[in-house]
């Protein structure tokens, strides 16, 4: 990583900074596992607990309710006004229909104690529509803007973004609408996280570096059908998780774990 620059959002002192790389573990609580499809599961996400509060991979909907089940179940406390960033993979509803309900609450908080709104990072083929899809439910009759709920920064690929006490990296990925996966760093451990994707060999490449991966799998064009992951090399496969699951998703047709709605993921390095 050290040709690659790095954007500091919220620059830490420096003992404070050499402190939290020590912390050699990511620790994810799985909100979702479900695909846009599901009757039973949330969608498709995680919290990242940071010692500043929560960082959301994607935002489903329900995000209330699938925050306190997944609270509920990992024994790990999940309050929506700690969420300090999201990580947004793309615009499909399964995974940004939350963001209104978290935008308004955080909102209605800061009209009688000011803080900083929540930040939304993403690729820039997403962040330039998000208002689009907003705004009919947020522009408070045109007198409100994005930057009233969220503050948006782009992730640029080939470059790492300190969020919070993470370094974070950004892969563009093969879907219905732009989408984005993400290789998640603190200290000396990674959190490969798919988004949503086609079967897509160089993306598994790309987030092979990191210690655990987090895959989607449907069965459609669309989406990675498990048959190609279940094809990848035993040692790809062993560190990979599954989430994006259909309903009818046969747990027994592959080797590889797959998630469950309030699963704790712990990441810790792997000595590679
Ligand atoms: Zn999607």
């Amino acid at each position: 990583m050290d040709d690659i620059r790095i954007t500091e959002l919220n620059p830490l002192p420096t003992s404070r900074t050499n402190s939290i790389l020590t912390t050699m573990s990511i620790r994810a609580v799985i909100i979702g596992t479900g695909s846009a499809l599901s009757e039973r599961s949330y969608g498709s996400s995680a919290a990242i607990v940071t010692e500043h509060g929560l960082i959301l991979i994607d935002c489903p909907d329900a995000i209330l309710r699938a925050m306190r089940d997944a609270s509920k179940t990992s024994g790990i406390p999940l309050d929506a006004m700690r969420i300090t960033d999201i990580l947004v993979t793309h615009l499909h509803g399964d995974h940004v229909n939350g963001l209104e309900t978290i935008g308004w609450k955080h909102w209605i908080a800061r009209q009688t104690a000011p803080a900083a709104p929540p930040r939304i990072h993403t690729i820039e083929v997403v962040a330039r529509r998000l208002w689009e899809r907003l705004a009919p439910s947020m522009d408070q009759n045109g007198s409100a803007k994005l930057e009233d709920y969220f503050s948006v920064n782009v992730l640029e690929p080939g470059t790492t973004t300190l969020i919070s006490d993470l370094a974070v990296e950004v892969r563009p990925t093969e879907h219905l609408i732009p989408c984005c996966g993400f290789r998640i760093s603190r200290g000396g451990a990674t959190l490969g996280w798919s988004g949503d994707t086609r079967f897509d060999p160089s993306h598994i490449d790309w987030l092979s570096t990191a210690d655990v991966i987090v895959h989607e799998t449907t069965e459609s064009r669309v989406h990675t059908p498990i048959a190609c992951l279940n094809a990848l090399d035993p040692a790809v496969r062993a560190k990979m998780r599954l989430i994006h699951m259909d309903d009818a998703f046969d747990q027994t047709s592959t080797d590889i774990a797959v998630l469950t709605d309030g699963q704790v993921l712990d990441v810790s390095p792997s000595g590679r």
